[in-house]
């Protein structure tokens, strides 16, 4: 290898080639001076003793691509939890008492409505073998006539 074979990138100056370093990333040379390199870190570079170098142009694409990096991280999780909101469905109790509560008042309705034409007695029977509440209506059914026969009002009045 001959000693004036390597050319700066920046300057384009010759360069000897104990004083060249190239760039690990794009392989460009440039003289140690240049890159603020010590003959002793060339040497090393050189060794291929685990010492490095890569040019500056190739260091701010890393942190380029550190920060784009970052930027789709935060955006997939972004994405994630706008996805899980989507799926989840609103909580039950959102709706659910709104549903519940006209179903009480249509309820409420209905039995005022039944009431309407009621005739209260005291004092009536409840049928204590009663099962049910058609029970009591069947008891109910034989023992009104009973009352207004008793009270002599004719049921066809
Ligand atoms: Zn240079
Ligand atoms: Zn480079």
């Amino acid at each position: 290898m001959s000693n004036n074979n390597y050319f700066c990138t920046c300057c384009a100056v010759a360069i000897e080639s104990h004083k060249a370093v190239n760039c690990l990333i794009c392989g460009k040379t440039y003289k140690i001076e240049c890159v603020n390199i010590s003959t002793a870190e060339a040497r090393k570079i050189h060794a291929k003793s685990g010492l490095t170098w890569s040019c500056k142009d190739c260091l701010n694409m890393g942190n380029d691509l550190l920060s784009l990096k970052r930027a789709i991280v935060n955006l997939q999780s972004e994405i994630i939890k706008l996805k899980t909101a989507v799926a989840t469905p609103p909580a039950p109790n959102t709706i659910t008492p709104i549903l519940v509560q006209e179903e009480k008042i249509i309820q409420e309705i209905n039995e005022r409505e039944k009431r309407k034409g009621n005739l209260i007695i005291y004092g009536a029977k409840e049928d204590g073998n009663a099962k049910s509440n058609d029970d009591q209506l069947k008891s109910d059914a034989t023992q009104i006539p009973k009352i207004l026969e008793t009270l002599e009002v004719n049921e066809n009045l």
